[in-house]
C-alpha cells in the first residue's frame, strides 16, 4: 500500500540521485576532455553499498548499467531482488576465498583479486558455475597496493607480485584477466599514486595486451584517476550521498 506522501518522497529521492549523477557526469566529462580522452571515456560504476536495492532500481531508471558492492551478503541480496534489471554487478571489496562460490553467482567482475588462493577459489567456483549456467567468464582485476609504507598496507597485492598473479589468472579457465585496480592511499597525493598505477598497468599490458583495464577513481579523486588512464570509475558517496550508519 502506498501511504500519502510516498510518491512525493520517491520523486524527491529520484530527483536527488538524478542531480548528483548529472554533477558527477559533468566532472567526468570535464576530466575526459582535459585528458583528451573523448574517444575513450571510462565506464562509470556506481557503488551502492549500504544503500537499498530500491536505490539501485532508481539508478537503473536513470541509465546506470554497472553497480559496485563490497560485501557478498548484501550484494547477493540486492542482485536477487533485481533480477529483472539488466545490470552488471562489480565486486569491489576484500573477498574471503570461501565466498567465491556465492560471488560468481551474480558478479560480472571482481576488482579485488589480490592473492593466489583467492584466484584459485574463483577459478574453481567458476568451473562449477559455468557447468551449471554457461555464464561468461568472470572479469578479474588485480588489486594493487600503492602504499609505499608496507606496514600501512591493507589489501592489494604488492606490485612485485602482480606478474605471478597475472600468469595465474590468464591461465585459469573461466577467468579473464581484465587489468589492475587500486585505491589511492589515504593522506597521499592521488595523482602520484595513480601515476604509479599507470606504470604497473603498462608493465602488465606489455605481457598481456588484453588486460587494459584500470579500475581507479572514487568520489574524491576521479579527476586524477581519469588523467592517469582509469577505464572504470567506482563512485559512491557523491552520487548516493553519505552512507547510512554501519549496521
Ligand atoms: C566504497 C568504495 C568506493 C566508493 O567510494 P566513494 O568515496 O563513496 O565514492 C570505491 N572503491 C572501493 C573499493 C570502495 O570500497
Amino acid at each position: 500500500m502506498t501511504e500519502p506522501g510516498d510518491a512525493a518522497l520517491e520523486g524527491a529521492r529520484l530527483a536527488r540521485l538524478g542531480d548528483n549523477l548529472a554533477a558527477v557526469r559533468q566532472r567526468i566529462d570535464a576530466a575526459v576532455a582535459a585528458a583528451g580522452r573523448q574517444g575513450n571515456p571510462p565506464r562509470l560504476i556506481v557503488v551502492t553499498k549500504f544503500h537499498p536495492a530500491q536505490d539501485v532500481r532508481r539508478l537503473a531508471s536513470l541509465g546506470i548499467t554497472d553497480v559496485g558492492e563490497n560485501r557478498d551478503q548484501e550484494a547477493a541480496d540486492k542482485a536477487a531482488q533485481l533480477t529483472e534489471l539488466d545490470l552488471r554487478w562489480h565486486f569491489i571489496g576484500q573477498l574471503q576465498s570461501n565466498k567465491a562460490k556465492s560471488v560468481v553467482k551474480y558478479a560480472h567482475a571482481v576488482h579485488s583479486v589480490d592473492r593466489p588462493p583467492l584466484a584459485a577459489a574463483l577459478a574453481k567456483a567458476m568451473a562449477t558455475e559455468r557447468e551449471r549456467t554457461g555464464r561468461a567468464p568472470l572479469d578479474c582485476f588485480i588489486q594493487v597496493s600503492l602504499d609505499d609504507d608496507a606496514d600501512r598496507h591493507r589489501g592489494g597485492a604488492l606490485p612485485a607480485d602482480v606478474p605471478g598473479l597475472a600468469e595465474q589468472l590468464a591461465g585459469s579457465e573461466g577467468l579473464r584477466l581484465a587489468g589492475v585496480m587500486a585505491v589511492a592511499p589515504l593522506g597521499t597525493d592521488p595523482a602520484a599514486a595513480f601515476e604509479k598505477m599507470a606504470a604497473i598497468s603498462a608493465r602488465l599490458t606489455a605481457q598481456f595486451p588484453d588486460a587494459m583495464g584500470i579500475s581507479a577513481g572514487m568520489s574524491q579523486d576521479l579527476e586524477a584517476a581519469i588523467r592517469f588512464g582509469a577505464t572504470h570509475l567506482r563512485i559512491g558517496s557523491d552520487i548516493l550521498g553519505p552512507r547510512p550508519a554501519l549496521r
